[in-house]
């Protein structure tokens, strides 16, 4: 479970080679057209970096969170996006946790493989929001099955999945003993399911996000497929978005450092009344802020992922880690695309494309307002906003 230093610099230099394959032309095509990186994707499940977090007894290479932050800050740094393969990696954390012996080794070892893609996680819906509790798509037990009506939003990689983890509530709110209570988890074979009542409609957005609406009308899962207790999905969710936040902010982290180093070096070669740009101060110092906030966050990815590894609450520290790198990574764009001046809006130079593609990290999969929310009610002890 524990990386050494050692391991973690090979690890990385393993995803730097893969990412070489997969130069900035070919993002920016992918990017032009909206499309899937299926290539890239296939070449991260071929070399087992996607099944990282599954134990080895299950066919993956039994890493902890520490080593798969490395490889997805690599694949950023690299000028690559995780974005369309990271869920691989951690989604299968509600099963391999709370699942029973018998889903764990009929699923982790073909997730392991790629042989199943579960890259699909239904929770946000339109009305609910960042309201999780009041989320409203619903299933029904009829049986040995359930019976799944509702509609999710924003859920990434749907049309790239072969599975989704799905919460749904299985008890009115009305009649829930506690408020964490009534929501269930389920592992939704969404081939089974296609053209049987469920709806994939892709939302287009401003960076190529392979991201969906989900309509479901009397979609049947079998009850075999509830992870854990029926009613303790929340919870469960909860566990695994530690994880979720941990990798995401290594993601910034990634992106940070391509900024800062496209940065740093156009600002040293490019010369404007008789100097390099970077001697002046207004340009130098922002790229310099920027960096030093990255090194900050680094400190907490990685302390948050040490906790994680070792059994201990990570919860307060994987959302300061996520809060810090998302606004780290921003202020490393906002500066990269000032030193360029004009150049910083050209397609081909890749700024304007990363500078989209990390914004999103302010939002999703939880936005800074709600993390602020969550140190200053649980951290520090203020009155609760919600
Ligand atoms: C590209 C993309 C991919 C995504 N992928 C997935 C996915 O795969 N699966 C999935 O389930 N979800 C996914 N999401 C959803 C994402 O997690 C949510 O968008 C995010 O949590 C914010 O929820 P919301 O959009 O409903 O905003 P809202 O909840 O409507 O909030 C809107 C704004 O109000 C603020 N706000 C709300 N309540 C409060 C409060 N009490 N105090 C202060 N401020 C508040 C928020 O911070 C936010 O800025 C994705 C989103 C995007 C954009």
């Amino acid at each position: 479970m524990t990386t050494n230093e050692e391991e973690l610099t090979a690890i990385r230099a393993s995803v730097a080679s893969l990412c070489a394959g997969f130069p900035a032309e070919y993002w920016r095509a992918l990017d032009r057209e909206r499309a899937y990186p299926t290539d890239f994707v296939d070449a991260m499940t071929r070399e087992g970096f996607l099944g990282a977090l599954i134990p080895e007894e299950f066919g993956g290479s039994g890493l902890g969170l520490r080593a798969a932050s490395a490889i997805l800050e690599e694949v950023h740094k690299n000028g690559c996006n995780a974005a369309a393969c990271h869920a691989q990696m951690y989604t299968m954390g509600t099963i391999l946790k709370h699942g029973s012996p018998e889903q764990k080794s009929r699923w982790l070892p073909a997730i392991a493989t790629g042989e199943i893609r579960l890259q699909a996680f239904g929770v946000t819906e339109p009305t609910s929001g960042s309201e999780t509790l009041a989320l409203g798509t619903t299933a029904t037990r009829e049986g040995d099955h359930y019976v799944v009506n509702g509609q999710k939003i924003w859920t990434s990689r749907a049309e790239h999945s072969d599975f989704m983890i799905l919460l749904a509530r299985t008890t009115p709110r009305d009649q829930i003993k506690s408020r964490m209570d009534g929501l269930s988890v389920f592992m939704l074979d969404m081939r089974a399911a296609l053209g049987n009542g469920l709806t994939i409609r892709p939302i287009r957005t401003m960076m190529n996000h392979a991201t969906t609406e989900v309509f479901f009308d009397n979609v049947k899962v079998s009850a075999a497929n509830l992870i854990g207790e029926e009613g303790k999905g929340f919870r469960y969710i909860l566990d695994g978005m530690n994880a979720e936040r941990t990798l995401i902010a290594a993601e910034c982290l990634g992106d940070a450092q391509w900024f800062i180093d496209k940065a740093s070096r156009y600002a040293s070669e490019r010369k404007v009344f008789g100097r390099p740009i970077g001697a002046n101060q207004a340009v130098q110092f922002p790229i310099a802020r920027a960096y030093a906030q990255y090194r900050a966050a680094a400190l907490m990815v990685e302390r948050a992922a040490d906790r994680f590894d070792a059994g201990l609450p990570a919860g307060e520290e994987a959302n300061i880690a996520k809060l810090l790198a998302s606004e780290a990574s921003w202020a490393a764009a906002e500066a990269c695309v000032q030193t360029h001046g004009g150049f910083g809006f050209a397609e081909e130079f890749d700024i304007e494309r990363k500078f989209r593609e990390t914004r999103l990290y302010q939002v999703a999969p939880i936005s800074t307002n709600l993390i602020l929310a969550f140190l200053g009610q649980n951290a520090l002890g203020m009155p609760k906003s919600y």
